[in-house]
């Protein structure tokens, strides 16, 4: 007896190159089969129109637990994953106390088990209290279940940390994934730029970005090991990653939806839900990062998600903390940004979402191959809907999107072979 058979949905799987309409049978938490069904099923599910695909992965998610459960929860942030179709996301470890022992990295995990929705694996910190100083315990964290490490939040200003910390990395096999940002050329709260002059706002100049990076890179060069760098927000970034990818460096990147959808044009309206860092920046630095994702330069694409309550975002601009989130509604704006601009298909969407970002947490999730764990995500590519902000999972509200219209949804998220979210309706 099979447990779910999704029936004759459009099935998209990245790794196998599948694209066509088919069965998807799910027995015991895993898929059994992909093609024409066969035998009886506990439940069906017709997705004719749909999308059926691997699980959604989103490697950069803040979920706030320890410290300021006020914002968001391990277990708020499962389920806005769920329910914007994501079965895994990565937790930052910025928490208070950090994620950067054993310990902490039980306590995400354990979290994540009691809240059963999406799975949240945690990443640990590159150093100790992310004070950018002394390398945290990773071989101890990566034994207890940590699937990368980063300091995010900020960068790691120290070559010489930086360069242990790509050697350790290389040694456990685990990426190190870094918020390019050199800390001496930080300062500011918007892009530099003409339009910050305008506004009378300090800037944050995209060499602070490009810089670190193309340190890293040659680290990188030197050490060996596997880089990742997260939101990368400027041309010059995209430019450097494809020039390190055809090295034959092993390095990955992001890019979040805020950066292929908005440029620092936004911040004139003074509105701290488009304060961000790394910041919005130019037309045509949205243009490059649309090309890079396209170009398979940026393999990834990852929301960091950033909950703040509105007492601490409610706040004049310059005075605002960074960051905003989109968890609930990712999928559609990947949709807008990169589908209804015909820059790229569903295929390819889905692989930057799914196969991309499982390479590197080097989990065997991402691809729908007989005997995979039963991550499943079901899409509408023909919803058109209206983001409601005041509906998300997520216990804040500090996003820019409320009331867009979007092109496509999530209507069910299936972790492990279980149900886990269904719109209503589907
Ligand atoms: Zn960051
Ligand atoms: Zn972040």
């Amino acid at each position: 007896m099979i447990d779910i058979l999704i029936q004759s949905g459009r099935v998209i799987d990245p790794v196998s190159g599948l694209d066509q309409i088919a069965d998807v049978s799910i027995t015991d938490g895993k898929v059994v089969s992909v093609g024409k069904a066969r035998g009886k099923a506990r439940e069906v599910i017709d997705a004719s129109g749909k999308i059926v695909c691997p699980g959604l992965i989103d490697l950069h998610v803040h979920c706030r637990e320890p410290g300021h459960e006020e914002e968001e929860t391990i277990a708020s942030a499962a389920a806005a994953a769920v329910a914007g179709g994501f079965t895994t996301v990565v937790a930052m470890p910025n928490t208070h106390p950090p994620i950067d022992d054993e310990t902490a990295v039980n306590y995400v995990l354990q979290r994540a088990g009691e809240a059963d929705l999406a799975r949240v694996l945690p990443a640990g910190c590159i150093t100790k209290d992310r004070k950018g100083q002394e390398l945290a315990e990773m071989g101890m964290m990566l034994d207890a279940g940590a699937v990368a490490f980063t300091d995010d939040g900020e960068g790691v200003g120290s070559t010489l940390v930086m360069q242990r910390a790509l050697q350790y990395g290389n040694m456990l096999g685990a990426a190190i994934m870094q918020h390019c940002q050199d800390p001496g050329l930080f300062g500011g709260v918007m892009n530099s730029g003409a339009v910050a002059v305008r506004l009378g706002l300090s800037g944050i100049a995209a060499s602070g970005e490009e810089i670190m990076l193309r340190r890293d890179l040659e680290l990188v060069q030197r050490t060996g090991g596997r880089y990742h760098a997260m939101h990368i927000s400027s041309a010059g970034s995209v430019e450097l990653i494809r020039r390190a990818k055809a090295e034959g460096l092993a390095v990955t990147a992001e890019a979040t939806p805020h950066h292929l959808l908005l440029t620092d044009a936004a911040c004139m309206t003074y509105d701290p839900n488009y304060k961000m860092n790394p910041p919005l920046r130019s037309a045509e630095d949205v243009e490059a990062l649309r090309a890079g994702v396209v170009d398979g330069t940026i393999d990834c694409l990852a929301t960091d998600h950033a909950p703040h309550c509105d007492e601490e975002k409610d706040l004049e601009f310059g005075l605002a903390p960074f960051g905003i989130i989109s968890l609930d509604c990712a999928l559609g704006l990947y949709a807008k940004a990169m589908i209804k601009t015909d820059l790229m298909g569903w295929p390819e969407l889905i692989a930057r979402m799914t196969s991309g970002p499982a390479a590197v947490i080097d989990r065997p999730l991402g691809t729908l191959s007989t005997g995979a764990i039963a991550d499943v995500t079901i899409i509408n590519p023909r919803a058109r809907w209206k983001v409601d902000v005041s509906s998300f999972a997520s216990i804040s509200r500090n996003c820019p999107y409320d009331g867009w219209q979007l092109p496509a949804r999530p209507v069910m998220t299936i972790v492990g072979g279980k149900i886990k979210f269904r719109l209503k309706g589907f």
